[in-house]
């Protein structure tokens, strides 16, 4: 294997991956090997320590209990910390927001510490949360608008330090009556949006990928499936 492969960390797919959310490391991997680069996915187990010298690191969405398995293995080993600290990129689905955040409550009303990547808090609302989500992408880089399926409970409030990703068109969001979806810190990316959200959001996988590789630009992949599923999607959210 050559050097400059590129090492994606899927992390944590045995307690976090509903909704394919694994699928985000599979849409990084074939999006760089379609452009000529070298690139492998890095299982991470609840039986591996989280290693800081991956390249980009994607991380899915758990039920309550999965989740909690998760906050405790990456508080144990803060590897993903650490990659993040010297600029990594991190997508964090779903629960993945909630397990980086400074602390989330659990459906049952437990308060279970975070790993305060995210200035984030997140509490279970009334209503579940669960259909299409659109927003307007609110990071530099992103013009399109973002698509994703969310079913998630916890509400999640952003701190001073943390932006959201977009602002809601349709659907809920973040799910405290801001209009907000997400959250940017730093080179941390988290979304409620399932889809996987790399699938549906192919400029959202480029901007990880450029980020990853430190260049501006990237060659252009025609696809048309992939606008194809988008029309589809965006049109199932506006219904
Ligand atoms: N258990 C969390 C919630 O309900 C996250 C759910 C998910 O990741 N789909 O808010």
């Amino acid at each position: 294997m050559a050097d400059s492969t590129v090492r994606i960390g899927l992390v944590l797919p045995d307690v976090m991956g509903t909704y394919g959310d694994g699928g985000n490391a599979l849409i990084l991997r074939q999006r760089l090997r379609m452009r000529g680069h070298d690139a492998e996915i890095i299982e991470i187990t609840l039986n591996d320590a989280v290693p800081d010298s991956l390249d980009l690191y994607t991380l899915g969405g758990a039920e309550d209990y999965a989740q909690r398995l998760a906050t405790r293995h990456l508080t144990q080993h803060p590897g993903l910390q650490r990659a993040a600290e010297r600029g990594a990129p991190v997508l964090a689905i779903c629960a993945a927001i909630q397990v980086l955040g400074h602390w989330y409550e659990t459906s049952a009303g437990e308060r279970v510490d975070g790993i305060s990547m995210l200035d984030a808090t997140t509490v279970p609302q009334e209503k579940r949360a669960i259909g299409e989500v659109i927003t307007t992408p609110l990071l530099k880089g992103l013009s399109a608008p973002l698509t994703g399926f969310e079913n998630h409970r916890g509400g999640t409030t952003l701190g001073a330090d943390a932006q959201p990703l977009g602002r809601v068109t349709a659907g809920v969001g973040n799910g405290v009556g801001d209009s907000q979806e997400g959250a940017v810190q730093g080179s941390v990316i988290g979304t409620y949006m399932h889809g996987p959200a790399l699938a549906r959001n192919p400029e959202l996988a480029d901007l990880m990928i450029r980020r990853a590789l430190g260049v501006d630009v990237l060659d252009p992949l025609e696809l048309p499936d992939v606008e194809l599923l988008r029309r589809e999607r965006l049109a199932a959210g506006r219904r």
